[in-house]
């Protein structure tokens, strides 16, 4: 079971204090928020290709690196980083070859099907669920998006710049898209 691995593995980790070059504080020592998708891809490669060790930077992650609403979760984390934390520069990060560019939401909603879950519960939902789920079909038009979203929020100051990139997630390449300065 992977969670006995993991508390195994972890006991070790910090009897051998194998944190010691890990240990850092909460502010992030460049200054900048991060908001980037989920996939596995990225884990690793995205600091390294951008340079950011542990304490470095604030990282926000969904599926897709897409912002539909300027006050959901990921915004109210952008919004901390940036008023509680001390970043002062925003960074969108999304990827080529994501799953969620061109993301079939019929398919995915008979996946949940097959998953065992019923037609009740999804009819219960209250909310349009195709809409709710949908990626993108241009990534850097999803970038753009969510940089405008992000800039153009109430409650950002006028003066934190917000920029737009897109990584290859096999090389670690950066195009960008929008430069916030
Ligand atoms: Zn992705």
């Amino acid at each position: 079971m992977l969670l006995d691995d993991i508390l195994t593995y972890n006991e070790e980790f910090v009897s051998k204090k194998e944190y010691v070059p890990y240990e850092t504080d909460n502010l992030p020592n460049k200054r900048a928020v991060i908001f980037t998708c989920m996939d596995t891809r990225l884990i690793e490669l995205l600091p390294k290709a951008l340079n950011f060790k542990n304490g470095d930077v604030k990282m926000v992650k969904n599926a897709g690196a897409i912002l539909t609403d300027p006050y959901d979760s990921v915004m109210k984390s952008i919004l901390v980083a940036v008023h509680a934390l001390q970043a002062d520069e925003v960074f969108v990060i999304a990827h080529h070859r994501c799953g969620m560019n061109h993301l079939d939401t019929d398919g995915l909603l008979s996946t949940m099907q097959e998953n065992g879950i019923d037609t009740k519960s999804i009819q219960s939902v209250d909310k349009d669920l195709n809409q709710w789920l949908q990626g993108f079909d241009d990534v850097g038009n999803s970038v753009e998006k969510s940089v405008d979203i992000i800039k153009n929020h109430p409650l950002l100051p006028n003066n934190i710049p917000v920029h737009g990139l897109v990584i290859d997630p096999a090389t670690g390449e950066l195009d960008l898209v929008t430069r916030g300065y």
